[in-house]
């Protein structure tokens, strides 16, 4: 059991894109926001509408890129953001968590990593599922 515990968290760090640099460096080529200003209020998960299905809140999100924890990338929540904008509103310290966001999905598609896979699904889901839905599902995860 335990052997098998370990080879699954092993599996997951595989996916885990290998960067040259820090979270910050890669960040800072695919946006200009200052990460470094969030005094991690929470005010961004306050209002974000789908904070229940996260495994990590926006500010937590932006508190793992800070510290350098690149397990970041393995997180539910950036690709789960629907771009609503809303973090990006209220945020009193003007970031950009949207694009942030944006940018943490970018780094990983460029490790030629999809989160994309469809074999899960069964024919009735694939029939019932709108068209729309998918093609919103690969413009976003699909490098
Ligand atoms: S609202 Fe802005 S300052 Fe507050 S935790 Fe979120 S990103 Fe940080
Ligand atoms: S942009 Fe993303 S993180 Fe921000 S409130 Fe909307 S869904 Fe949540």
């Amino acid at each position: 059991m335990a052997t098998e515990s370990r080879r699954s968290e092993e599996a997951a760090q595989e996916k885990v894109p290998r960067l040259s640099g820090t979270l910050i460096d890669e960040l800072q080529d695919l946006c200009d926001e200052n990460v470094f200003g969030c005094y991690q209020c929470g005010t961004c998960a306050a209002g974000c509408p789908f904070i229940d299905e996260m495994d990590l809140t926006p500010d937590e999100v932006l508190r793992h890129v800070i510290m350098d924890r690149k397990e970041v990338l393995r997180s539910k929540t950036i690709w789960l953001c629907a771009s609503c904008f809303t973090c990006a509103e209220r945020c009193p310290r003007d970031l950009n968590i949207t694009k942030i966001m944006e940018a943490l999905r970018q780094i990983v598609l460029r490790s030629n990593i999809d989160e994309t896979d469809m074999t899960g699904l069964t024919e009735e889901e694939k029939r019932s599922i709108p068209q729309l839905a998918f093609v919103c599902l690969f413009r976003k995860n699909v490098g």
